[in-house]
């Protein structure tokens, strides 16, 4: 059983730390052979429950990866490693098809105005369909804010083939209500298994694979026997990405601010070239206006405090704003007389759509701004253009340099 903020477990980096330590004998042949069992909200878990810790940044792929190799060889974690790095995938592939995103949010909206939707959609959400795993997923999902992997994917396929509503509205209530939602992650999966990803290639939930990977707990019989394939308009326009490199140095005579968000509350590692001050952004009116749900909204507010408590400890002053997010930053700016600001780049999804007039602010006040990425980003994102499988090649000289010291600059 697994369970966050509320249970055992708090949005804490402490907390991430203690879980990474918990799994990590187990993430080697034992997950490779569990991983795909589901044995429900109160059962056993062979999965890591990492995912919500990663998502905000408590915790970053390559400790995870580096956790694992500590405990295993690489041939017995390489699963794991994998799962850690498609998410990686996923969002490189997202900055190099950005366009994917606006196209989900137009037709997000689109098919909200659609009355003619609103009572199944509704239905589905409060798990009210009569496909017993169906319900019991949907009831989960609100109450725990988590699913494994293998419900999230007979879910999507039985929300967009059996029950035939639109992909975008199951994607929306994912991100609504999983503690770990990405916009990246969340969307492209569920248009993998409506097999926009793969072109042709959807994942069609079957009874017996239900059954057994639920140990029989489920054995629907109302699913879909085929997938009728979806469409959308082409073609989705490929803007190139804009991937800074990493490490970055900061000159060391310059006044500088660490600005972040939650896209990433991750610590980087700053040498002995501290900031002299930070700024936390969380967009906590934007959530509740999209109707992220309270308990997400709280987990990523509680792990918001939690790097701000653990900059504090390093002698690092900081403030964590709710609103207003620009003009906060040109009182940060000018109060501290900050010439420089670090931030980590933002990813496509909603604080990118934000980011220009983040930008303008910081220019405005007259600062540099210098954005970096997580080094593993930097080398593996212009390799997220097609499938994983390309993607993989690349990921052994990843676990190399994972396992080597910390390269200099501001970087992890
Ligand atoms: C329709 C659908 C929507 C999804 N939405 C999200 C989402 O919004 N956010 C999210 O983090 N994951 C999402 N996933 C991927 C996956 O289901 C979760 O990452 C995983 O279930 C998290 O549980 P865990 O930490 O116990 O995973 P573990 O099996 O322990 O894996 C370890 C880590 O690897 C990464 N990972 C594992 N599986 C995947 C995967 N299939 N794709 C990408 N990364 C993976 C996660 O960071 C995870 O924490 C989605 C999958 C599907 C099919």
């Amino acid at each position: 059983m697994i369970t966050w903020d509320g249970g055992s477990n708090t949005a804490a980096r402490s907390a991430a730390l203690e879980r990474l330590d918990y799994f990590c004998p187990r993430a080697g042949l034992v997950y490779h052979k569990c991983r795909n069992y589901d044995y429900g909200q109160n059962g056993d878990a062979y999965v890591s429950g990492l995912s919500p810790y990663i998502r905000i940044g408590l915790l970053t792929e390559a400790e995870c990866a580096r956790a694992a190799l500590s405990k295993h060889s690489e041939h017995q974690c390489r699963k794991f490693l994998e799962e850690l790095f498609w998410r990686v995938y996923w969002k490189g592939y997202l900055e190099n098809h950005r366009a994917i995103w606006d196209q989900y949010k137009r037709d997000l909206n689109l098919v909200l105005e659609d009355d003619s939707l609103t009572r199944d959609i509704a239905t589905a959400e409060s798990g009210r369909t009569g496909i017993d795993c169906f319900d019991s997923w949907a009831k989960e999902l609100v109450e725990t804010g988590y699913l494994h992997n293998h419900a999230r994917m007979w879910f999507a396929s039985i929300w967009i083939f059996a029950l035939k509503l639109p992909w975008q509205t199951g994607a929306h209530f994912f991100l609504s209500h999983l503690l770990d939602g990405d916009v990246a992650t969340n969307t492209l999966s569920w248009r993998w298994v409506a097999g926009l990803h793969t072109k042709g290639k959807a994942y069609l939930a079957s009874r017996s694979n239900i059954a057994k990977y639920t140990e029989n707990r489920f054995a629907p019989t109302q699913l879909a026997s085929k997938a009728v394939p979806i469409t959308e308009d082409p073609p989705l326009q490929t803007l190139s990405p804009r991937i800074q490199a990493a490490p970055i140095e900061i000159d060391r005579e310059s006044k500088y601010g660490f600005l972040f968000t939650d896209d990433d509350a991750s610590i980087p590692n700053f040498g002995d070239n501290r900031p002299q001050t930070a700024l936390a952004l969380f967009p906590e009116t934007r959530y509740t206006r999209a109707g992220i749900s309270q308990s997400v909204i709280d987990f990523r507010r509680s792990s918001m405090d939690d790097t701000v408590g653990r900059l504090e400890n390093l002698g690092i002053s900081t403030v964590l704003v709710f609103q207003n997010h620009a003009n906060a930053i040109v009182d940060w700016i000018s109060n501290h007389q900050l010439d420089t600001i670090a931030c980590h780049q933002p990813y496509i999804g909603d604080w990118n759509d934000e980011w220009n007039e983040i930008e303008a602010s910081i220019a405005s006040s007259g600062s540099k701004l210098r954005l970096f990425r997580r080094w593993w980003e930097a080398d593996l994102f212009p390799h997220a253009q097609k499938g994983f499988f390309p993607f993989k090649k690349r990921l052994p000289a990843v676990w190399e340099r994972i396992q080597s010291p910390l390269v200099a600059g501001l970087s992890y």
